[in-house]
């Protein structure tokens, strides 16, 4: 490949534990991937750290004048002002420039937005939204997130931080309490979380067998109820079809802000296909308002899990001018 009219842009995918990093050339392959622990209590001696790994990476590829740029991926990662902010699950507190401290650490133009936005820029560029104008990205994890794309471009809002469609309530009365400080998110019911409250819920509530009672309740996961919802557990099947029908319903009434083409779903909840797809579907239909009827596709993300965090938040650093 000619790497002067290919040029190449890195990627970081920045978590609570692990930071991932990688080159990607415009087709979307990660050519060159490396990963430092996140958790070093001072960002100078951080941004230190991944700068001396990346530019290990940029050296395999020829230098930086193949870099067109960064792009990361940060939980509360501003784009609008390259800060992460009040991050809950970092080390660092307040606000942290960290497009600028990078920027200067590596002499490589950065730009970062949060995971959310970064996946649907990621979709966009190399997954199942591509060619796509109108879409919301939602990302079933540990949190909900989500990434709104109208006229080819992510929504940012007035101050950046746009798309926080997990933390719309979806249930106003006794509904439960979110990490947010407020009750009845739809993060609350369809992160992995979620669906391990509502296991430990629905095995209090009702009396049927399950295989789930094997499992010690407070320590119950998603995969737990996955699993045994494969295996045909009823319980576990209706763990699922209440999932899907708290995310439906709010798919329908999120159809109605922005008209999408498609909402594209991402994370390891997507990876219960069917069981998870057919009552997400069957809801959002049941709910939308009649013009949208039959048109709005719901689609799981086509980039490959190891990778997908990374390359999404790479296709940023296409956009940097
Ligand atoms: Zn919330």
């Amino acid at each position: 490949m000619n790497v002067e009219t290919q040029p190449y842009v890195i990627g970081i995918d920045m978590g609570g534990t692990n930071t991932a990093f990688g080159i990607v050339d415009a087709r979307g392959t990660v050519v060159e991937r490396g990963s430092i622990k996140t958790d070093i209590p001072d960002i100078n001696e951080y941004v230190k750290r991944l700068t001396d790994e990346i530019l290990k990476l940029v050296d395999k590829v020829g230098g930086k004048e193949n870099i067109k740029g960064i792009g990361a991926g940060c939980p509360n990662g501003n784009f609008y002002t390259g800060n992460i902010e009040f991050a809950p699950n970092l080390p660092w507190e307040g606000v942290v420039p960290f497009a600028q401290l990078l920027e200067e650490a590596t002499g490589i133009p950065t730009a970062i937005t949060n995971d959310a936005n970064a996946a649907a820029v990621g979709e966009m560029t190399y997954g199942s939204a591509k060619g796509m104008k109108d879409f919301i990205m939602i990302t079933l994890g540990t949190g909900v997130g989500s990434g709104i794309v109208i006229n080819g471009q992510i929504v940012y809002g007035h101050d950046g931080f746009a798309g926080e469609l997990g933390h719309v309530r979806v249930i106003r009365n006794n509904g439960r309490l979110c990490g947010c400080g407020r009750t009845g998110c739809l993060e609350t019911y369809t992160s992995a979380s979620g669906v391990a409250r509502t296991a430990k819920e629905f095995l209090e509530l009702k009396d049927v067998d399950s295989s789930l009672r094997n499992v010690e309740p407070n320590s119950i996961t998603s995969k737990d109820v996955f699993d045994a919802a494969i295996e045909g557990d009823k319980l576990a099947n209706e763990i699922f079809e209440y999932t899907g029908k708290i995310l439906g319903e709010a798919l329908a009434d999120y159809v109605a802000f922005s008209a999408p083409e498609a909402i594209v779903l991402f994370g390891g909840l997507a990876k219960a296909g069917d069981l998870i797809m057919k009552p997400i579907r069957e809801n959002m239909e049941k709910n939308l308002l009649s013009i949208w009827k039959g048109k709005v596709k719901i689609l799981f993300s086509t980039l490959k899990d190891a990778d997908a965090a990374v390359l999404g938040a790479s296709a940023l650093g296409w956009e940097i001018k």
